[in-house]
This record gives structure tokens, C-alpha cells and sequence, in this order.
């Protein structure tokens, strides 16, 4: 049963968060009502944003006792919807911009304490600032926030070298269900004194508590940068190259990226002053970064001669200048807002084991393209982590409502495959709404109840995120 707030909770909370706290007005409301997508669009009475941990406690603690549901929101990023409140608009929509101070930074201890409003290019910089690097890059980081990323256990470029968000963190502030506050903000990198139990809140996007703040990791800056293109045939030849040049470079091998022609051409036709990269046109090009301190570019140049040889890249180039690593860079980070303007697109973040990749990509190309004659796939995504962004692009010229409405058929047909090739129907992007269904045709039952054995055991009244990831046993 859904409880919505009285006027009395709202004018509790009001008074509790001041002017500032509290957004009402329908027109300053929007912004935090739809996703980045803007797949959905939910309601709520009052968006609440507390300045402080201890304000956030009141207002879970108010909420609580009242029975009202919180939907928590950091920069409203997300890609499955997990963020924004359900369309009834009984739930209060909780913001956790406002906290957003970095509370400290130690150079001995190579750690960072922010609070979860914190960008990740804060973060980033405040570790810059330090001659420390934090290794986590995503391409909403100047909008997506630190206690997002820890609660969709955040993946992003780098976790080829550095692991994904849940690699990073090495202790947590968090809210409960019910008010009280977990004071897990240790810096420890070893800490064998039971059940790991920040490892519960991340990835569990809001579903378990309210993260206030983290105490992050940060490693050393490498001095130099090396980043290359390279046309590849097929997925195959990409991984070879892939494991060629990890081969060479070792721990260095920072990124190994790939997306396919189509995907290049939306965004040469997307972003302004951007150039194709090279003469060759392949059905496949693989970007790939190497982070180090001396003699990666001789590296990096004769595992790309090696590969030409034996047939695996027909083209290719390393970036000579910052500029042209950026302009590199930039075709990959626009992929996804290239497919906008071509019309209704279909995503679908997958992970597969690295040998199954190859024989998935072409298995699944087939079957949408049966199921959908004229669909237009924007493949890309983390070639060395085995996650793809298996898109779909709308056929030109068609009803793009019409093939909205077939979501819930054509994720089938891929998740399907992904399944039966041992693969994540999420790899780095979470559940959500969006596929808090889909998850139990292929997640092993046990795991799924116990997940909503711990859901039950913490927020026993589903007050926190409902309807997102996992229902309550
Ligand atoms: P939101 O979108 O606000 O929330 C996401 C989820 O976390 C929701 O369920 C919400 O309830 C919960 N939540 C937020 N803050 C808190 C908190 N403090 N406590 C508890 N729960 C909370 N993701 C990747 O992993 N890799 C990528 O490469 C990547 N690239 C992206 C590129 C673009 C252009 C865009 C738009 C998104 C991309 N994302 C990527 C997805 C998104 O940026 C990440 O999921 C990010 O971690 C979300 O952070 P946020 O602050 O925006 O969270
Ligand atoms: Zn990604």
C-alpha cells in the first residue's frame, strides 16, 4: 500500500530543511522528475534537499515513522530509471546535491573522504590537486555524483586496470531505513572483522539506505598518456589486438575500447568539428589508452605493426598531441548521444565472458535484425571488460513510438542470447525499474530471494526506492 504524505509530514519537513531544503514549485520540480533519458517521468509533493548527513537523518527518521517511501537522487544519471520517483507521486524525492563537500584528502594514506553529492570531476579534481589520480571516468562525470556511482556500483573506461567503483571504495556513511546512521567510514585496506557490509550498499541503488558519504581510494598519477585507433575486421581481431597489446604493455593497458562504424557515423554527423579518424573505413574500430611513465608509445606503435601483419587492424594511428587524444577520446564519449537525434533507440548493457564476445555479437546482430527488419545497431562499450552497449537504433523513417513499444520483445531477443552465452543482462548500469522484471528469467532463484531476504531484513517497510532492483521477500 502506498502511503502518501500528510500535510503535516510536508510542513515538518519544510520547517526541518528550510527555503533552501525543499523544492515545490512544478516548474523547479521537473528537472528531478524525469530520468536523462527521459523514459519516464514519475510525481512527487516535495523534492527534499538536505544540507547536512545529520538533515538527512531527520528527514529519513520523519519519513519512517510516517511510512512514506524516498526515492534518492544524486546527479540523475542513471540509465534504468532507478532514480526517479513513480508516477502515483506519493513517494518524496530525496536529493543528495546539496552534500557536497569534500571532507578530506590524504596523501599518505592515498584516500579521499567526499560527501555523496560530490561530482566525480570533483573528486577527480580535489585527487588531481594531490598529484593523485582518481581512476574512475565516466562520461556524465561533470553531472553524475559520488553517492550515485557507489550505488550503481559505477564502471565507466578504466576498469580494464583500476576495477569499477566497488574497487575504489574503502568505507561508507550511510542512512538506514529506519533513521539510524552507519558510521562506516574507515580507511583501512585491511579490515577482517566481520561481514563486509559496505559491499552491501554498493550497487544496491538506494534500495538499502541513503549513502552520505565514502572514503574513496586514490592511486598514483601516471606521467604520460598514450591513446590509439585502430580498424579492426571483427570483434575477434579486436580482441586479439586486445590481447596483444595487454601482452606488451602489462598493468599499463588502461582502457580498450570498441564501437562499430555505424556508431562512428552518427557521431560525425552529431558532434560539431569532429573528423573521421582514418582513411580506412572497417566495420569496427578499437580505441585503446595506455597510462605510464616512460616508453609506452614505442609500446604501443609495435604491438599496432604486430597486428597489421598478422591481419588484425587494417588501419590505424596514435595520437601525437593531448588535442588529438581528446578529439579520439571524444568520438567514443559521444556515441551515446549521437543515437539521439536518429531517433527511438533501445540500450542494453551486457557482459559476456571475452571468448563468448565474438559469437554473440554476430548471433544477436542476426536475430534483431530478423526481428526488426531496417533496425539500426549501435554496438560499443568496454571491449577489455567484455561490456557491451548493445543499442538499437530505430529504422529510418518509422513510427518511433511504434518501436518504443516493442522494449520489452527485442531486450528478449538479446538478454536471451546474452544468457545463454554465460553473460549479465546489467554489467555496469544496474536494474532499476527498467529491468527489476526481466532479472528473474535469468538470475538464479536462490540468489534472488536472498537478495530480498537482505531487502526485507533492512527496509522491512519498503520505504526506501520501492519497486527498484529487488521487492522485499
Ligand atoms: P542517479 O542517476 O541520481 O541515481 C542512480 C541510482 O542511485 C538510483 O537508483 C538512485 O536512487 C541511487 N542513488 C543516487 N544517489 C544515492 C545516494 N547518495 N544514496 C543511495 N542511493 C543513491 N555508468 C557506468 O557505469 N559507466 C559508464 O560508462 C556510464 N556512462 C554514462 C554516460 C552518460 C552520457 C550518461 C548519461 C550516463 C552514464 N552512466 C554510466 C550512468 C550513470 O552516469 C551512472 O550510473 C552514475 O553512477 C549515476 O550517478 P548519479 O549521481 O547520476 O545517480
Ligand atoms: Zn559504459
Amino acid at each position: 500500500m502506498v502511503q502518501r504524505p500528510s500535510a503535516a509530514l510536508l510542513a515538518r519537513l519544510k520547517d526541518l530543511l528550510g527555503p533552501a531544503g525543499t523544492v515545490e514549485s512544478e516548474a523547479d520540480k521537473a528537472p528531478y522528475l524525469t530520468d536523462w533519458r527521459r523514459r519516464y517521468r514519475g510525481d512527487t509533493p516535495l523534492v527534499l534537499r538536505p544540507g547536512t548527513t545529520a538533515e538527512v537523518q531527520a528527514v529519513v527518521g520523519l519519513c519512517a515513522a510516517a511510512g512514506v517511501a524516498l526515492v534518492p537522487q544524486g546527479g540523475n544519471t542513471g540509465l534504468v530509471g532507478g532514480g526517479t520517483p513513480f508516477e502515483h507521486g506519493a513517494e518524496l524525492l530525496l536529493s543528495l546535491t546539496r552534500l557536497n563537500r569534500i571532507r578530506a584528502v590524504d596523501p599518505i594514506d592515498d584516500t579521499l573522504v567526499a560527501e555523496a553529492g560530490v561530482t566525480l570531476a570533483g573528486v577527480q579534481a580535489a585527487a588531481a590537486a594531490v598529484d593523485r589520480l582518481y581512476p574512475v571516468s565516466l562520461a556524465s562525470q561533470g553531472s553524475c555524483t559520488i553517492g550515485g556511482n557507489v550505488a550503481t556500483n559505477a564502471g565507466g573506461i578504466h576498469v580494464l586496470r583500476y576495477g569499477m567503483t566497488r574497487e575504489q571504495v574503502l568505507g561508507l556513511e550511510v542512512v538506514l531505513p529506519d533513521g539510524r546512521l552507519w558510521n562506516g567510514l574507515r580507511s583501512l585496506r585491511k579490515d577482517n572483522t566481520g561481514y563486509d557490509l559496505k559491499q552491501l550498499f554498493i550497487g544496491s541503488e538506494g534500495t538499502l539506505g541513503v549513502v552520505t558519504a565514502a572514503c574513496l581510494r586514490l592511486w598514483p598519477r601516471p606521467a604520460e598518456r598514450v591513446v590509439a585507433l585502430a580498424a579492426v575486421p571483427d570483434v575477434a581481431a579486436g580482441l586479439a589486438l586486445f590481447g596483444r597489446l595487454r601482452a606488451a604493455a602489462g598493468q599499463t593497458l588502461s582502457a580498450c575500447e570498441i564501437f562499430s562504424e555505424r556508431g562512428l557515423q552518427f557521431v560525425l554527423a552529431f558532434l560539431a568539428g569532429s573528423r573521421r579518424p582514418l582513411e580506412t573505413v572497417a566495420p569496427w574500430y578499437v580505441l585503446l589508452e595506455v597510462l605510464g611513465d616512460h616508453a609506452l608509445h614505442d609500446t604501443v606503435e609495435t604491438v599496432l605493426a604486430a597486428a597489421f601483419e598478422a591481419g588484425e587492424a587494417c588501419d590505424g594511428t596514435i595520437a601525437e598531441s593531448e588535442a588529438q587524444a581528446m578529439a579520439l577520446w571524444a568520438l567514443r564519449e559521444h556515441l551515446s548521444d549521437a543515437q539521439t537525434p536518429q531517433g527511438a533507440s533501445l540500450k542494453h548493457d551486457v557482459a559476456l565472458p571475452l571468448a563468448a564476445l565474438g559469437g554473440f555479437v554476430a548471433q544477436a546482430l542476426a536475430a534483431v535484425e530478423a526481428a526488426a527488419p531496417g533496425v539500426r545497431p549501435v554496438v560499443f562499450g568496454h571491449l577489455g571488460d567484455g561490456n557491451l552497449h548493445f543499442n538499437l537504433t530505430q529504422p529510418p523513417g518509422l513510427d518511433g513510438a511504434a518501436f518504443l513499444a516493442r522494449t520489452d520483445e527485442l531486450a528478449l531477443v538479446v538478454h536471451d542470447i546474452v544468457h545463454a552465452h554465460g553473460g549479465s543482462i546489467a554489467a555496469e548500469h544496474g536494474l532499476g525499474r527498467l529491468k527489476i522484471d526481466a532479472i528473474d528469467r535469468y538470475h538464479d532463484p536462490v540468489e534472488r530471494s536472498l537478495m530480498a531476504a537482505l531487502k526485507q531484513a533492512l527496509d522491512p517497510g519498503d520505504l526506501m526506492n520501492p519497486g527498484k532492483l529487488v521487492r522485499p521477500a
